[in-house]
C-alpha cells in the first residue's frame, strides 16, 4: 500500500509517502510559511531536494501543492493521485478518548476537537490538515494516530496530579504524555533487537530531541511518562523549561510585570537548554560553544543529562527493574557524549557502558552496551513517520 503521512501544524506542514510493502519513502518534504507566503520542499527518492516559493493562504493549498509535486510529470513519485491508498494522519492530543489509532470519521472528528482545549496550539492545526485532505481526497480512507495513546495504559496513580479531584472531573486535568507513537515503536524495536519477547520486558525509552520526554515501558505498556497534561514537563528540552515549581509563574509574573501567558511563553520558548545556555536550543552548539569554554553551553547540557538521570532512575524504582535503557531521536541517537554521561550514574544497576560502540553509534541501531552489562543499553532510529503509516495500514 502506498500511504501519505500528514503531520499537520499551524503554519506548516511536514509529509512522506511511503510504500508500506517495502518500508520506502517515495516522496517527502514539507510546507512552510502556510498563511504568510508559502514554501513547498519536495524530494522524490534518490533526487535532490525542490525547493518552490509560491503562495499558500490556506491548508488546502498547501496539500494541493503536495499532491500536485506527488503526480508531478518529471519528479512526481506516482503517476496518478488513486494510487494513494489511505492518509495517515498525526493528531497531537487525543485526550481519554483515544488509546489507539482510529480510523476518521464525522463521530471521531467531533469527539478530536473536544480534546482541542488540552492541546490549543496543536489539535486545530491537526484538525485543519485532515479536513483539507478530507475535501481534497474525498475517497480516500483516513487514519489518526494520536501522540498520547500509547500512554493510555498508565495506571491512574501514575497519571493524577495532587490537585483536587473535581479538576480531573470537570476539566480532565491530569497527565497524558506525548511522543508515544515514537516510544511505543522504539520499544518494540529494542525488544526486537534484544531478541526477547516485548510482553517480558522492562523498558525505558528516552526520547531526547528538540521535544524530549522518558517513558517507562512495562511488559509492553507504558506505566509513566515525563510529559504531562501537556508537552511542557519533565526534562529540560531544547526551549522548554520541563518540571519547575509552579510558584515560579508568580513569581515572575510579579517581578516582571509579564501576564501568565507571558510567562508560559518564557517556559515553552525561551527556556530549556537555550535559556539556560544563552547560546542555542540545539545540542551541536551547545558542544562547541562548550569546547570553546562557554560554562553556561556546559551547564546546560550538565543540567539536562541530570534530569534524564533523574527519571531513569525513577522508571526503574516504578518498574522495580529495568532491561533496556533505550536512547532516540536527535540527540539520542547522534551524541554518544550524552549518552555516557547519562548511564555513568548507573553503576549501582550494574550497567557498562561499551565506549566503542557507543562512540560509534549514530543514527544507527546499535547496542551501546558491554556483554556483562546487567541493562542492555541502546541506541535506536525513532520512525514516527514509518510507524503511523503502519498504523494506517492496520487499520485500512
Ligand atoms: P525534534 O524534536 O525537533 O524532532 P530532533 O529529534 O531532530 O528534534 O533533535 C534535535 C536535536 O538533535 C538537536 O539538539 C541537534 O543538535 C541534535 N542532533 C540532530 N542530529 C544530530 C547529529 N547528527 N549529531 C549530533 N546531534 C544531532
Amino acid at each position: 500500500m502506498k500511504v501519505l503521512v500528514i503531520n499537520c501544524g499551524s503554519s506548516s506542514l511536514k509529509y512522506q509517502l511511503i510504500d508500506s510493502d517495502s518500508e520506502e519513502v517515495l516522496a517527502k518534504g514539507l510546507c512552510e510559511r502556510i498563511g504568510i507566503d508559502g514554501r513547498l520542499v519536495y524530494q522524490k527518492a534518490g533526487l535532490d531536494k525542490e525547493i518552490t516559493d509560491a503562495p499558500m493562504p490556506t491548508h488546502k493549498q498547501a496539500i494541493q501543492m503536495v499532491l500536485d509535486a506527488l503526480v508531478n510529470e518529471k519528479t512526481g513519485a506516482i503517476r496518478e493521485l488513486s494510487e494513494i491508498d489511505a492518509v495517515g494522519h498525526r493528531i497531537v492530543h487525543g485526550g481519554e478518548k483515544f488509546a489507539a489509532s482510529t480510523l476518521l470519521n464525522e463521530e471521531v472528528l467531533a469527539a478530536v476537537e473536544e480534546c482541542n482545549d488540552l492541546a490549543p496550539l496543536h489539535n486545530p492545526a491537526n484538525l485543519i490538515g485532515i479536513r483539507a485532505c478530507q475535501e481534497l481526497m474525498p475517497e480516500v480512507p483516513m487514519v489518526g494516530v494520536f501522540d498520547t495513546a500509547f500512554h493510555q495504559t498508565m495506571p491512574q496513580v501514575a497519571y493524577m496530579y495532587g490537585l483536587p479531584y473535581e479538576y480531573y472531573d470537570k476539566y480532565k486535568v491530569r497527565r497524558y504524555g506525548f511522543h508515544g507513537t515514537s516510544h511505543s515503536f522504539v520499544s518494540k524495536q529494542a525488544a526486537k533487537l534484544v531478541g526477547k519477547p516485548y510482553e517480558e520486558l522492562k523498558i525505558i525509552v528516552c526520547h531526547l530531541g528538540n521535544g524530549a520526554s522518558v517513558c517507562a515501558v512495562d511488559h509492553g505498556r507504558s506505566v509513566d511518562t515525563s510529559m504531562g497534561l501537556t508537552p511542557l514537563e519533565g526534562l529540560i528540552m531544547g526551549t522548554r523549561s520541563g518540571d519547575v515549581d509552579p510558584s515560579i509563574l508568580e513569581f515572575l509574573s510579579r517581578k516582571e510585570n509579564m501576564s501568565l501567558s507571558e510567562v508560559m511563553d518564557v517556559l515553552n520558548k525561551k527556556s530549556g537548554v537555550a535559556g539556560i545556555s544563552g547560546v542555542s536550543s540545539d545540542f551541536r552548539d551547545l558542544e562547541a560553544a562548550a569546547k570553546e569554554g562557554n560554562e553556561k553551553a556546559e551547564l546546560a547540557q550538565e543540567a539536562f543529562v541530570y534530569r534524564v538521570v533523574k527519571y531513569i532512575g525513577a522508571y526503574a524504582a516504578v518498574m522495580n527493574g529495568v532491561d533496556v535503557i533505550a536512547f532516540t531521536a536527535g540527540v539520542g541517537e547522534n551524541n554518544d557524549w550524552i549518552r555516557a554521561k547519562i548511564l555513568a550514574n548507573f553503576e549501582y544497576l550494574g550497567i557498562h557502558l561499551d565506549e566503542e560502540a557507543n562512540a560509534k553509534a549514530k543514527g544507527v541501531e546499535q547496542v551501546i552496551s558491554t556483554p556483562d552489562s546487567k541493562v542492555i543499553c541502546l541506541a535506536v532510529p525513532t520512525n514516527e513517520e514509518l510507524a503511523i503509516c503502519k498504523e494506517t495500514v492496520a487499520l485500512v
